[in-house]
């Protein structure tokens, strides 16, 4: 993987993030003058990148049966999801709590599908009574769950089967989930007989079939095999009597991190549209749950040079953010670009571990990079809008970060940073 800083015009795969001039510049403002006002560790996004996502997905699903239900697993603040619920967006949540961000950004509850490997009692009375369009059901247990939760708010639940179709999406194995072995969906074996139980029971109103095989896929083959498995499931399954309205095909699509060449949203829905046509089902309600792709790219995270250090081993640059701000490098071993906000002239280069001031040994976020650093010198960690501020915590009691969002030559604050006194709210000290 290439270490070279880039230097003229923009990032591959990154629209609106850009070199200019030897500044590192988010749309029209500069990474370093986003640092000094806000602070870092800092989360940027950009307006113009999460919007000409959103419109690549919009202008392929233009005259389609297709549905766009942004997992907001992947960036759950509160402006992202207000942007994409103004251009009409539906979501996909896999909690209450996610249920309620949706709502409280102004999404429409009859837009939202509720995943999810282990929905609670609570939670699904939750969703019914904000009128959701579909559960996602995981398990014949779960059925039986929501059954009887809509039986005592005498309702009608809309419910689709997750159904593991069985294919390699070829990506890491933390985030594959449509191989037999993970514990997502319902195994094809089962699923006709558990659509069948699912049809008798009153408090049920089957809507459709669900799939997610998996995130950050590079390529449309593992999706048009899941989509093959899905459509044999679905004759199967209509032969016994039930209409299956909506195919819910999941999200996945992934993003350049480094050198991948992902579809693009207009070829992954191309592909998929044109492999139903194929089968004679170009008529299908479609939904898709894109999360990654649409905020990934869009997304840096900002942080400062705290100490240079070199051990007889190597040479180490601690920064100000940490695992607790973005775990993908500490959980998946991932790899994201970083790019000095301001190029020195690189003559003092040298292959450094840029790493937290956590205490643990899994707390890096990119080794071996060739790098020109003095202390104090703002970073940016490419790539990050996605699973990068969703999963962040407050171990070893850090605050987590702010977050921007830059539109034009504007900056919005959207999230601030977390101050040491929420660090202990909710906590009471012993009795007496
Ligand atoms: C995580 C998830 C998604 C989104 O995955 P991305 O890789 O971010 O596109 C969609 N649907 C379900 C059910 C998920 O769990």
């Amino acid at each position: 993987m290439s270490d070279s800083h880039h230097p003229d015009g923009a990032l591959p795969g990154h629209p609106h993030i850009a070199r200019s001039n030897e500044q590192l510049m988010i749309e029209g403002l500069s990474a370093e003058e986003l640092a000094q006002r806000f602070g870092t560790p800092l989360y940027v996004y950009s307006r113009a990148a999460i919007e000409q996502a959103a419109g690549q997905f919009e202008a392929a699903a233009r005259d389609r049966p297709l549905g766009l239900r942004y997992a907001i697993k992947a960036n759950s603040s509160q402006a992202i999801l207000q942007l994409l619920a103004r251009r009409g967006w539906g979501f996909d949540v896999v909690s209450a709590g996610e249920l309620a961000r949706v709502l409280a950004a102004g999404g429409d509850a009859a837009k939202v599908v509720f995943s999810g490997v282990g929905k609670t009692d609570a939670e699904i009375a939750a969703a019914l009574r904000a009128g959701v369009q579909c559960i996602n059901v995981e398990s014949p247990s779960e059925l039986q769950r929501i059954e009887r939760v809509a039986g005592d708010l005498q309702m009608r639940a809309p419910v689709s089967l997750r159904v593991n179709p069985d294919v390699d999406p070829r990506t890491h194995p933390y985030i594959s989930t449509g191989l037999r072995s993970s514990k997502f969906g319902i195994a094809q074996a089962l699923a006709v007989e558990t659509y069948a139980r699912c049809a008798r029971m009153p408090h049920l109103r089957v809507l459709g079939i669900d799939v997610h095989i998996g995130s950050q896929i590079t390529s449309v083959d593992p999706y048009l095999d899941a989509l093959d498995r899905v459509l044999e499931l679905v004759q199967h399954v209509e032969r016994h009597g039930i209409a299956l309205h909506h195919l819910d095909l999941g999200g996945g699509l992934g993003i350049r991190y480094a050198d991948e060449r992902p579809p693009s949203p207009q070829q992954w829905i191309d592909a998929l549209f044109e492999r139903l046509q194929a089968r004679g089902q170009g008529h299908r309600q479609v939904l898709l749950e894109p999360g990654r792709s649409l905020v990934g790219n869009a997304g840096v995270l900002l942080c400062r040079v705290v100490t240079l250090k070199s051990s007889l081993d190597g040479h180490f640059a601690v920064v100000d953010a940490a695992m607790n701000d973005l775990m993908r490098p500490a959980l998946y071993e991932a790899w994201q670009g970083i790019e000095p906000a301001r190029l020195h002239d690189g003559r003092q280069a040298l292959r450094y571990d840029v790493v937290g001031p956590v205490c643990e040994s899994g707390d890096w976020l990119g080794r071996q990079r060739l790098l020109d650093l003095r202390e104090d010198d703002v970073l940016a960690i490419l790539s990050a809008g996605a699973y990068g501020m969703a999963m962040a915590s407050n171990y070893n009691s850090r605050p987590r970060a702010a977050e921007v969002l830059v539109d034009g030559t504007q900056a919005w604050l959207v999230r601030e940073r977390e101050s040491l006194d929420d660090l202990l709210r909710g906590e009471r000290g012993l009795p007496g």
